[in-house]
């Protein structure tokens, strides 16, 4: 079932048509046919409340992969033994929310049937919502796991319901709360914290990676990462800054910790590159996506 049927237009070719070519991430295959993980592009900010970029998130963070190394030492792994294929960035259309979302959800639903594990770049933390509801689809006992600084467990904002700040409730209308983990939240309104709090979402802004492990124990899960989970002084160039986050260590610990975890589909949210000149943000976003292929891959 497509998420919004009214706008249902299939993509037309396997990861190709309807996508912008790129120089891709480090050393991404050049064939998708024997990936493991497929990484694409969601340029699309068209919620964004305050300071709007990042739609220019995926390309940034490819340009600046150069510049860190494939290996690991926290999971000694290599890049260079991951199959992974990066797909460019979907063409989504500025100021068709709607729309959007749907190509973003028959994309993660393509990957799935292929086999495949997404790994998607923001763009806006709405975009999200699509990506779980294709994981959910292929996956019944799904959990998530929502690192971030922000509850984003409004029921409306600014009088509509679909939102950056609304999307973990938007996924709580077909996932039972009790199956979303959230880790790293310093910010909401009173109400959200009543219901993160009432439904078992948050536990503590101190999360060990190995309770997240625990938590997770066998079942299928999808990691959403929203950049703004990290101070602002390791990560500005993200919409919403809000001081008092983790640092970029703790972060890795928590994401390398998946490595014995199955997960499902994961993404990399937020990055606004243009309001950091320094680029940091990029390369920061670049790790942690290493780290997440690194982490989830099992070839
Ligand atoms: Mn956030
Ligand atoms: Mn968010």
């Amino acid at each position: 079932m497509p998420l919004f049927p009214d706008n249902n237009t299939p993509l037309s070719s396997k990861y190709s048509a309807d996508l912008t070519p790129v120089t891709p991430f480090m050393g991404a295959q050049h064939s998708p046919d024997r990936a493991e993980l497929v990484i694409f592009g969601m340029p699309y900010d068209g919620t964004c409340s305050f300071r709007p970029g990042t739609r220019f998130g995926p390309p940034a963070i490819r340009a600046v992969s150069d510049g860190i190394e494939t290996y690991c030492p926290v999971l000694d792994r290599d890049l260079e033994d991951v199959r992974y294929y990066d797909a460019g960035d979907l063409i989504l259309p500025p100021g068709d929310r709607d729309k959007s979302l749907d190509l973003i959800y028959q994309m993660a639903c393509q990957v799935y049937e292929s086999r495949q594990i997404p790994a998607a770049l923001g763009g806006e933390h709405l975009l999200t919502l699509p990506l779980i509801k294709a994981a959910h689809l292929y996956n019944k006992d799904l959990v998530v796991v929502q690192f971030d600084a922000h509850m984003d467990l409004r029921n409306h904002y600014l009088g509509v319901s679909l939102s950056h700040a609304t999307v973990m409730r938007r996924v709580c209308d077909f996932m039972l709360p009790s199956r979303i983990l959230q880790v790293g939240q310093r910010s909401g309104t009173r109400e959200e914290y009543v219901f993160s709090r009432s439904h078992g979402l948050l536990r503590s802004s101190e999360t060990r990676p190995e309770e997240i492990v625990k938590w997770v124990a066998d079942r299928p899960v999808y990691v959403t990462v929203d950049l703004d989970v990290l101070d602002p002084s390791i990560l500005p160039g993200t919409g919403t800054p809000e001081p008092g986050g983790v640092t970029f260590q703790l972060l890795q610990d928590w994401l390398a910790a998946f490595r014995s975890c199955q997960v499902t589909g994961f993404d990399v949210m937020e990055l606004s590159p243009h309001w950091d000149p320094t680029h940091v943000s990029s390369i920061v976003s670049a790790k942690v996506l290493r780290t997440l292929l690194l982490a989830t891959a099992k070839r």
